[in-house]
C-alpha cells in the first residue's frame, strides 16, 4: 500500500475505489495532480476507501471561522473543511443588507486569488436570501428580507461575478421574474425559505429554479390537501435538493422517502454549518443568542429549537450509508452531484483525466486524509 507520507503530485494510491456505480479494489495512478489511470487489483481489497473529494455548496462557516468574517476567516474555514474531506466549497452568506452582500461578494472574489493551497478550494459563493418569505425565515434576520419586485437590477449586477447559487422564495412579489433574471445570467436559483403552494413552487422550477435549499426545512411541506415546495421539489425530476443529513434537521425516518422520490443524481448533501461547527462542545453566543452544542446538535438554550448545523459533509455520508444508502450513491451526493449543479466536470469522479481530489476513509467512513490536486493533507485530529 502507498505510504501515508506521500506528498508529491505524482504516484500511486491504493484501496477500495468508490466508482460511480460500484466499489472496486485497486489503485489510482496520479500524474501532475490528475488521475492518469484506474488500475483494479484485488490485492487492495483490505485498504481504505478512496472517494472523490467532497463539495459543500451551502456552508456558513467552520472551525470557529465565519464565511462573512473576511479573508483570514475564509482561510481558516477552508483549512478546517479540507480536514473533513471537503476539497471545494461555496462560502455562503446569510440574509443581509444588499451592501453587506456586495461587500461579501467582493471579499470572496479577492480572497479566492490568494486562497491557501492547504484549504478547500472556493468555487464561487452562495447567497441564502435576501428574497425569501417572512413566514419561512428560519434563522434568517427578518429585518434584511427584501422583495424581488423592488429589486434594482442595476445594483444586483454587482453580485453576479462568482455568484453560483441564490435562494429565492418563488411566491413573493416579483420572484418568478427574478428567478428568470438570475437564471439567464448563469446563477443556479435555489427555491427555499418559502411558503409557496405546490403550483407556485412548480412554476419556480419551470422559470429556471434548479435546486432546493435544505429540503423540508423552512418550507411549505407535504400535506395531502395543501402540498407545498417540498412536494414540488420531490416531484420534479430535474430539481436538485439539498439535504442536511445530521439526523436532526430531517428525521432519519424521512430519508427513505427522499431517496425513493429523487433521482440519484439530484441529491446534494450540504452541511449548512455555522461558524461554531467543529469548534467544540458547550454553550456559545450566536448572534446574541445563547446556544448549546452537544454532539451533532446545536440548539437555542431558550427554547431548544435547532440553531444551525455543526456537521461537515463527511458526517452526512456516514449517516446515509449507515441508513442503507450504497456508498457510491452517498459519495455522489457529496461530490459529483453538487459539482454537476455548478457545471464543474473536471473533478468529482475517480476516472482518468479527473483532478486528483480524493478523500481517504477508514472502515467506519471517517476521514483519514484528503488529497487536493495530488497532494495529501491530514484528516481531523483524533
Ligand atoms: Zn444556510
Amino acid at each position: 500500500m502507498e505510504s501515508r507520507a506521500t506528498t508529491s503530485h505524482s504516484g500511486r494510491v491504493g484501496g477500495r475505489l468508490v466508482l460511480e456505480d460500484r466499489v472496486v479494489p485497486g489503485r489510482l495512478l496520479i500524474e501532475e495532480g490528475r488521475i492518469a489511470a484506474v488500475e483494479p487489483d484485488a490485492a487492495e481489497s483490505g485498504g481504505p476507501y478512496l472517494c472523490p473529494g467532497f463539495v459543500d455548496v451551502h456552508v456558513h462557516g467552520w472551525g470557529g471561522h465565519d464565511a462573512m468574517g473576511g479573508h483570514d476567516a475564509l482561510s481558516g474555514m477552508a483549512r478546517a473543511l479540507l480536514r473533513h474531506g471537503v476539497t471545494g466549497f461555496l462560502p455562503t452568506a446569510v440574509t443581509a443588507p444588499l451592501e453587506t452582500l456586495v461587500a461579501f461578494a467582493a471579499d470572496v472574489r479577492a480572497w479566492t486569488d490568494q486562497a491557501p493551497d492547504d484549504g478547500a478550494e472556493p468555487l464561487g459563493f452562495d447567497l441564502e436570501g435576501p428574497y425569501i418569505s417572512h413566514q419561512k425565515k428560519g434563522a434568517q434576520n427578518p429585518a434584511f428580507i427584501q422583495v424581488p419586485a423592488e429589486a434594482d437590477r442595476g445594483r444586483l449586477e454587482a453580485l453576479l461575478e462568482g455568484l453560483r447559487i441564490i435562494t429565492i422564495a418563488p411566491e413573493v412579489d416579483g420572484a418568478l421574474e427574478l428567478i428568470r433574471w438570475f437564471t439567464a445570467r448563469g446563477v443556479a436559483v435555489s427555491l427555499g425559505h418559502s411558503n409557496a403552494p405546490y403550483a407556485t413552487a412548480a412554476a419556480g422550477y419551470a422559470m429556471g429554479g434548479r435546486t432546493t435549499t435544505h429540503l423540508f426545512n423552512a418550507m411549505s411541506g407535504v400535506h395531502n390537501h395543501e402540498p407545498g415546495l417540498a412536494v414540488a421539489a420531490l416531484a420534479d425530476d430535474g430539481a436538485y435538493v439539498e439535504l442536511v443529513a445530521d439526523g436532526h434537521h430531517v428525521d432519519p425516518s424521512v430519508w427513505p422517502l427522499i431517496l425513493r422520490a429523487k433521482r440519484p443524481d439530484r441529491l446534494i448533501f450540504v452541511s449548512d454549518a455555522i461558524s461554531m461547527a467543529g469548534a467544540g462542545q458547550g454553550r456559545f453566543s450566536l448572534g446574541g443568542l445563547e446556544v448549546e452544542i452537544r454532539g451533532d446538535e446545536c440548539r437555542l438554550v431558550s427554547d431548544g429549537r435547532l440553531a444551525g448545523s455543526v456537521i461537515a459533509i463527511d458526517t452526512s455520508v456516514r449517516n446515509l450509508v449507515r441508513a442503507g444508502l450504497p456508498l457510491p450513491r452517498a459519495v455522489a451526493a457529496a461530490s459529483q452531484n453538487p459539482l454537476a449543479l455548478l457545471g464543474v466536470t473536471d473533478r468529482g469522479r475517480l476516472a482518468p483525466g479527473q483532478r486528483a481530489d480524493l478523500v481517504e476513509l477508514d472502515e467506519d467512513l471517517r476521514v483519514r486524509r484528503t488529497m487536493l490536486a495530488g497532494r495529501w493533507h491530514e484528516g481531523p485530529a483524533a
